[in-house]
């Protein structure tokens, strides 16, 4: 189970090749990039954890390079990597956090009431996972429908009683979908937007699968958020858009789709939930939370080339800080070591530069990445007890957006004095 890219991967066939060297286009309307939002060099892959067999292998690096459209402002990554390449054996698994959970469940709680789901309704979630949020509808008597791209995460969720189509999303699984009667009152797609590779497939696949009178919710990551806090490291090859609503609204018209509400939640270090439904649906008026947030876009200029010219000099800044502060405490002798092995985490380990020099080792809590390694920066990864034996000065928060659970996790890491360092919107050590 790993999802290293072998050197005959990377051997492209002609039509890759052509489709990488033209002018990359904005895979939602199609216009030139031409404006650079940030350029974070080459990186891994962010999933593929090496073996320690694979640490003397080449590693495959591909750009990390983002542009922003300046006909939609729609913030993208070009088709560096294919998506196969990327989603086949995930493995991520969204159970492992304890307040991802929580929130999902408090989702399920909520829609359920408000759109009277029941025994003859049907609820389907886009890119499902291991089934963490679809098995609080499976336990209500609400029938639940998953598809996932990933085998061996949608296994997982089977054997959590959440049927599951293995399949990527877009237009022609809706019709097929539709056909043997799964047209669905309730679709969803938790952070899966911005790792569609086909935007416009993938949205009409929604309003093909939507019911006449159904709602979609899709929660995803605030460009505004990311830009505000120095959220670089929510930058990786498996995302690749980042939305203001001003952008995901215009995706959604050409769809023939309404957003008609929406709630700002803090999930993944601010994100936008927002509520679609047919553009023929008159039933559900658009809400004064989609008017105000959008004139919130538009005071702030995410609608003009020049706000997101600005944003490479401040992930410049944040790093320098992250490097000062590391370089200082090691040279102090005190030791360093991570919590968390995310996605993000090797996103700013690779663009800072920072390897076992500075980070002895990290933890984390899913069983798959232990004795592997981060890529690019070789960084091993053990079970958290490793921290209660090693006893550390200070532990680097990878996954900053959990980092309250995370501190209260390891509590009993004040009885030596460790101290906590978050690394953005500038790296900080906690009080
Ligand atoms: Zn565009």
């Amino acid at each position: 189970m790993n999802n290293t890219i072998e050197l005959d991967d990377v051997e492209m066939g002609a039509e890759e090749a052509k489709r990488r060297s033209a002018v990359a286009h904005c895979r939602f309307c199609q216009a030139p990039l031409r404006h650079t939002f940030v350029d974070l060099g080459m990186s891994p892959l962010c999933e593929s954890y090496l073996t320690a067999e694979q640490l003397n292998r080449m590693e495959a690096f591909y750009p990390l390079h983002v542009m922003v459209c300046q006909e939609c402002y729609l913030v993208q990554l070009g088709d560096y990597v294919s998506p196969e390449h990327i989603f086949t054996e995930y493995a991520y698994f969204s159970s492992y956090s304890d307040s991802w959970l929580k929130h999902s469940w408090g989702y399920v709680d909520m829609i359920s009431q408000r759109l009277a789901l029941g025994g003859r309704s049907l609820v389907v979630e886009l890119a499902s996972n291991d089934g963490y949020l679809l098995q609080y509808f499976v336990q209500k008597g609400i029938p639940a429908l998953g598809v996932e791209p990933a085998g061996n995460v949608a296994k997982v969720a089977e054997e959590k009683g959440v049927p599951t189509l293995i399949e990527f999303f877009g237009r022609q699984t809706a019709r097929k979908m539709v056909a043997v009667g799964q047209a669905a009152d309730l679709v969803i797609g938790n952070n899966v937007l911005a790792q569609v590779p086909d935007l416009n497939d993938f949205v009409g696949g929604i309003r093909i699968l939507l019911k006449p009178g159904g709602v979609a919710t899709l929660e995803f990551p605030h460009l505004e958020r990311l830009m505000a806090e120095n959220q670089y490291d929510t930058i990786y090859h498996e995302h690749f858009s980042y939305f203001s609503l001003i952008a995901v609204e215009k995706i959604f018209a050409a769809h023939g789709l309404v957003l008609f509400d929406a709630d700002e939640i803090p999930t993944h270090g601010g994100s936008i939930r927002i509520y679609v439904r047919h553009v023929e649906d008159c039933s559900k008026p658009i809400s004064p939370a989609v008017t105000s947030l959008r004139e919130r876009e538009l005071t702030i200029g995410l609608d003009r080339a020049e706000t997101y010219a600005t944003f490479s000099e401040q992930v410049m800044e944040s790093k320098r800080a992250l490097l000062e502060l590391l370089i200082r405490v090691r040279r102090e002798r005190k030791r360093v070591v991570g919590y968390g092995a995310p996605g993000k985490g090797n996103t700013l380990l690779n663009y800072c530069g920072i390897r076992t020099d500075l980070l002895e080792f990290t933890v984390d809590r899913n069983p798959y990445k232990h004795g592997r390694f981060l890529p690019g920066t070789h960084i091993p990864i053990y079970p958290p007890e490793r921290i209660g034996s090693c006893r550390p000065d200070y532990i680097l928060i990878l996954p900053w957006n959990l980092k309250d659970e995370i501190v209260v996790q390891l509590a009993y890491t004040r009885e030596w004095g460790a101290k906590f360092i978050v690394p953005i919107p500038v790296a900080r050590v906690l009080d």
